[in-house]
C-alpha cells in the first residue's frame, strides 16, 4: 500500500500523516475511529487521494471539523483537487468535514508536537514532519521526550532542516530504488542522509516495486557493513509495521 503514518500518543492523541489512495483500508486495519489532526507532506495523488475517506471519522467532530495541516502550496492544491469539500452544499451532503491550515510553526496536540520540516522533492517544496512527545514527570524524574521523524518523497534536505531533526529515536525516510531518480532519494542517498541525521533506528519507506523486502533488507545490511555503522538499525518499513518510541 502507499506510504503513510498513523500516530497514537500515550494520552490518546491521534493523527495521521498523509491519506493515500488506500487510506480507508489502512484506517480499518489500524482500527482508527477518531483523528485530532491530519498532516500532509505534499499533494501528489499517492499521498492525498484517500482524503475523502476521512468522512466517517468526522462524525465525532460535528461542531469542529478535522484540521488538515501542510504548507501553502499543498493546501492550495488540496482546495482545487477537493473543491467540493470546501463549498457550501446541502445538509447531510456526503463530504469530509476538514479545515485546511497552512502551517507556520509547530502544531501542538496534547503532549504531541508536530514540527514541519521543509525538504525538496525535485524542485517542489514539500514537508516532512517531526513528532515529539513530551513525557509526564514521574516521581520528580523527567523522562526525555520521544522523537520520530517522517520524511518521504525527499531528494534533498536543506542544512537548516537537518538542524531541526538531529538524533531522533526513529527516522522513517523515503527511498525509492537503487537506480537514480530526479525527485526521490535512492536507497544509498536515503541511508547517507540517515547517517547525517544520526538516528539509532532507521526505516526506509515509499519503496517502488523493483525491489523485494528481502532485497531492501540485504541492501541495508551491506550498506552498514561498508560504512562500519553496525551499531544502529537500518531496514525496510512494511505495511502494518508498528513502532514504539
Ligand atoms: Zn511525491
Ligand atoms: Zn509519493
Amino acid at each position: 500500500m502507499r506510504s503513510s503514518l498513523y500516530i497514537e500518543g500515550r494520552a490518546g492523541e491521534r493523527a495521521v500523516i498523509d491519506t493515500g489512495p488506500e487510506f480507508r483500508l489502512q484506517a480499518i486495519r489500524a482500527g482508527i475511529t477518531r483523528l485530532d489532526g491530519v498532516f500532509l507532506t505534499h499533494a501528489h495523488a499517492d499521498h492525498v487521494h484517500g482524503l475523502d475517506d476521512l468522512r466517517p471519522l468526522c462524525r465525532e467532530y460535528r461542531e469542529k471539523s478535522i484540521p488538515v495541516y501542510s504548507n501553502q502550496y499543498t493546501i492550495e492544491e488540496l482546495k482545487e483537487r477537493f473543491s467540493y469539500a470546501f463549498r457550501e452544499t446541502q445538509q447531510g451532503g456526503g463530504k469530509p468535514r476538514i479545515t485546511p491550515r497552512v502551517i507556520r510553526e509547530p502544531v501542538q496536540i496534547g503532549a504531541l508536537s508536530f514540527t514541519p520540516i521543509p525538504v525538496k522533492h525535485g524542485i517542489l517544496d514539500i514537508v516532512g514532519w517531526k513528532i515529539t512527545e513530551t513525557r509526564p514527570e514521574e516521581g520528580g524524574i523527567q523522562e526525555p521526550p520521544g522523537e520520530a521523524v517522517y520524511l518521504t518523497d525527499t531528494s534533498m534536505i536543506p542544512d537548516t532542516s537537518l538542524d531541526l531533526i538531529r538524533s531522533p529515536d526513529v527516522l522513517i525516510i523515503g527511498a525509492l530504488r537503487v537506480r537514480p531518480h530526479e525527485t526521490h532519494f535512492t536507497f544509498h542517498e536515503a541511508l547517507q542522509a540517515a547517517l547525517q541525521i544520526h538516528s539509532q533506528r532507521v526505516y526506509l519507506t515509499h519503496i517502488c516495486h523493483e525491489h523485494s523486502y528481502q532485497e531492501v533488507e540485504a541492501y541495508c545490511q551491506n550498506f552498514q557493513a561498508a560504512q562500519g555503522c553496525t551499531g544502529i538499525y537500518m531496514g525496510s518499513a512494511y505495511d502494518g509495521l508498528e513502532l514504539e518510541v
